[in-house]
């Protein structure tokens, strides 16, 4: 059966970049979520231009991802287009004709693609310091600044020096200065914003490359030691309410390790629900539902959902295609 999907290539973009009823699973770190119509993976600014007018042109639905590591999507999966900007967008280089002064720091510029752990390796590689905090954090840049991502005392919202972005409305590319962006916990302009960010100029201090690597290992280290790591998750689930922390709230309330279905609240850090094997997304939902009423009820605090929530319940009537 054909559909509006098969012109993309004749819009100029790759058809090896086109995936057609792609499991969502296959793109979260969750590893839950029904087929989407359509993932777009993007290799630079002009083929997400073209993505976007494509979009407009048929009135198409579309979200954007980077790593899907603060996903949840539901079980019905993603009508439309998936936007995804992750490794065939990600390269990054010293912005060497911006630098001040090697004593006071430099700046890098990177595609919104790239990874972070691969961002915090090149800045160490470069004497540049500021990233390592952030370096075990599994998601891209874009993502990361869109949620102004941080861990251990640093957020990225703190070395943003400037973010170009693509407008979803006119397909225009436009440089935002730092200035003229807020970031706040996990909260950043862009989330109002409809735009698309494309990459990202960073202001980084100078520091010696060893020590630097030494201490992404150790942080990497301590997020081993804590973290279920070895279990499918989107990190933390909830964000941190006012005065309290969510994770202390939920093992407080009796729920480290309860479950529903394949989804439970891990046993080694109440503040993750993981995915014990094949866990849908409406067992995640209804444990978050059922561990925001329990936390409500017994401490009177509010627990809100730091992972991103996106799709549908239920999938297209006959299939996925259009
Ligand atoms: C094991 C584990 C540990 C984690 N630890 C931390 C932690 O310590 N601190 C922390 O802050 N987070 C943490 N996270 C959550 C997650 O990694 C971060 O939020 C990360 O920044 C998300 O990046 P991503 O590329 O995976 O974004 P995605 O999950 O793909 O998307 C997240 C949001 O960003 C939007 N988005 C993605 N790319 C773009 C773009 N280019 N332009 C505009 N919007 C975009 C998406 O639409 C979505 O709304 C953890 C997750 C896991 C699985």
């Amino acid at each position: 059966m054909s559909s509006v999907y098969d012109l993309l290539p004749a819009n100029g973009i790759p058809p090896a970049h086109i995936h057609r009823d792609v499991p969502m699973s296959t793109c979260t770190t969750f590893r839950i979520g029904g087929p989407a119509d359509c993932l777009v993976d993007i290799s630079s600014v002009n083929e997400l231009q073209t993505v976007l007018a494509f979009i407009r042109t048929h009135g198409l639905p579309f979200i954007v991802i980077g790593n899907g590591s603060n996903l949840l999507v539901r079980d019905g999966g993603i009508r439309g287009v998936v936007i995804r900007l992750s490794s065939l967008f990600s390269s990054i280089s010293e912005a060497a004709q911006f630098t001040p002064s090697r004593s006071s720091g430099s700046f890098i510029r990177a595609d919104a693609g790239v990874s972070l752990s691969a961002l915090a390796q090149f800045a160490a590689t470069h004497g540049l310091d500021g990233l390592a905090p952030l370096s075990g954090i599994p998601g891209t840049l874009g993502g990361a600044v869109l949620m102004n991502a941080g861990a251990y005392g640093g957020e990225i919202g703190e070395l943003i020096s400037e973010v170009s972005a693509v407008s979803t409305e006119t397909g225009e590319l436009v440089t935002f200065p730092g200035h003229q962006l807020t970031f706040s916990y996990r909260n950043s302009s862009f989330m109002s914003m409809p735009h698309i960010i494309t990459s990202a100029t960073l202001f980084l201090s100078p520091g010696d490359p060893d020590r630097i690597r030494a201490r992404m290992q150790e942080l990497s280290v301590q997020r081993r030691e804590k973290q279920p790591l070895s279990l499918p998750s989107a990190g933390s689930t909830f964000k941190r309410p006012q005065g309290a922390f969510a994770a202390k709230l939920i093992d407080d309330c009796g729920l480290r390790g309860f479950r529903i279905g394949q989804a439970q609240i891990s046993e080694k850090h109440c503040g993750f629900i993981v995915n014990l094997g094949n866990a849908t997304a409406a067992e995640i939902l209804t444990l978050i539902d059922y561990v925001r009423d329990v936390v409500f009820k017994q401490t009177g605090f509010t627990l809100e959902p730091e992972i991103r929530i996106v799709g549908e319940n239920t999938t297209r009537p006959g299939g996925n295609a259009l």
